[in-house]
């Protein structure tokens, strides 16, 4: 339960978050549930942007990486947090759009952005395009001039850094979909082309080398290499690069043994080394973006599920199946991620029995945790899995056209539903 701040236990012996009754919430709003605390994700907005005022004098600017979760209401929040957004498809940027989000704090990210998508950015004038490739370049380029306007872009660099995490979220290394790579000139040689295109203005270089990171030393090595890049690009072309974005990439505390690094402490040891590498280049300091996405809202969500039927296989396994699963939270069978979870209605009961925790997918790897163990547990009661604040809502699906759950947000002692329960109409909507 320390993975969640805002987790307690009232007189009723009942798991509350921000001060709330988490059975009386599932009560009201039905399970599976996604619950978050507004109250942590705003404070987590502040720590980054404290920080990089801190540390950079306010020339750093924060962007929420929205993939990690995206609605209306959370768009709002971080436009009312002061942080800009990073958009990585057309349907987060419309997200974005009409949560009246700042078009001019907007980043556009992504590996194969289409021409509608592209388009869709330069007409609503998105603060800047993240050029993945050169054939979006040159794509970017011909709308631009279609458009009559000049488009202020970045570079996705694979800085060729190999961050001890998990191999599928894994991007700073050479063979990867991502950006293009430093150690061969590949870099360069799109940067300087674009400096050639009219309707194109080169300001900025990016780099996000993985994800659910909890070295520094991976960050440092990328800030040194990515401010040499800028000076190479000074020196030798004569461009001048006035930004870098540093992506994502924060870990997060899942289970009581991880041990991730205070975001202040990473960004003070990044700044010096921005700083150091910048003087000895002799360039202006740039500006610096930094992303987090899973570090703002893992840590302020938890999804609640009733538990169905307990199998008990003896001397093999006892299956505890929720009603919900790898739909409304994909990332165990995607990177085996492990949970930790607790029983709504005795969070501090002692644990009686290892158990695993099935969901209720026609699919054997349809699993949320693996071994854990939990009290004494039977059907009807709550089972609350903590730390699914990010990547999950984002991630759900409607496999088996099961209905994606709602999210409610607790803010102030008070629940408020931000995206509401599916419907089995709305699963046939599109269906002609
Ligand atoms: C995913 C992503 C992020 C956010 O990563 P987290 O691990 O959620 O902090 C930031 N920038 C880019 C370009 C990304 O793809």
């Amino acid at each position: 339960m320390q993975t969640i701040k805002s987790l307690g236990i009232n007189e009723k012996n009942h798991l509350t978050m921000g001060g709330l009754d988490v059975a009386r919430l599932a009560k009201e709003y039905g399970t599976p549930l996604y619950l978050m605390d507004e109250d942590i994700i705003r404070e987590n907005c502040r720590i980054y942007k404290n920080a990089m005022d801190k540390y950079y004098g306010g020339n750093g600017l924060v962007l929420y990486a929205s993939k990690a979760f995206s609605c209306l209401h959370m768009c709002r929040v971080v436009h009312e947090e002061g942080l800009g957004i990073d958009v990585v498809s057309g349907g987060e940027l419309y997200t974005a759009l009409k949560a009246g989000f700042p078009m001019e704090k907007v980043y556009f990210h992504g590996n194969n952005k289409t021409r509608q998508e592209l388009e869709m950015a330069v007409e609503n004038n998105v603060g800047r395009i993240v050029i993945d490739n050169r054939t979006e370049l040159e794509l970017l380029s011909e709308i631009a001039r279609e458009h009559d306007k000049t488009i202020a872009v970045s570079f996705r660099i694979k800085p060729g850094i190999d961050a001890h995490t998990h191999e599928f979220i894994m991007t700073g290394q050479i063979d990867s979909k991502f950006g293009v790579a430093l150690e061969n000139g590949e870099a360069e040689e799109i940067i300087s082309f674009a400096a050639s295109l009219p309707n194109i203005n080169v300001v900025g270089v990016h780099c996000h080398i993985g994800s659910q990171i909890f070295d520094i030393e991976p960050f440092l090595l990328t800030a040194e290499k990515m401010v040499n890049f800028i000076g190479d690009l000074k020196d030798k072309h004569g461009i001048e690069i006035t930004e870098l974005n540093l992506g994502g990439g924060y870990g997060i505390k899942y289970l009581e043994q991880d041990n991730p690094v205070s975001y202040d402490e990473y960004i003070k040891n990044v700044s010096r080394v921005v700083k150091e590498v910048s003087d000895k280049r002799k360039i202006k300091l740039p500006k610096i973006i930094m992303e987090p996405g899973r570090s703002i809202v893992g840590p302020a969500g938890i999804t609640v599920y009733t538990v169905g039927n307990v199998k008990r296989i003896p001397d093999v396994r006892t299956y505890v199946s929720v009603d919900g699963g790898m739909c409304d939270n994909p990332r165990h069978i995607m990177y085996g991620a492990n949970y930790e979870a607790v029983l709504v209605e005795k969070p501090a009961a002692a644990a009686q029995e290892v158990v695993t925790i099935a969901g209720k997918c026609c699919e054997s790897g349809d699993i949320l945790i693996r071994d854990i163990a939990l009290p004494q547990i039977k059907t009807g009661d709550l089972l609350a899995v903590l730390v699914t604040g990010a990547y999950n809502y984002s991630m759900a699906s409607n496999y088996n056209r099961i209905p994606r759950p709602p999210v409610v947000m607790i803010k102030g002692g008070k629940a408020k539903l931000v995206v509401k329960r599916e419907s089995y109409d709305d699963i046939i909507l599109n269906d002609i």
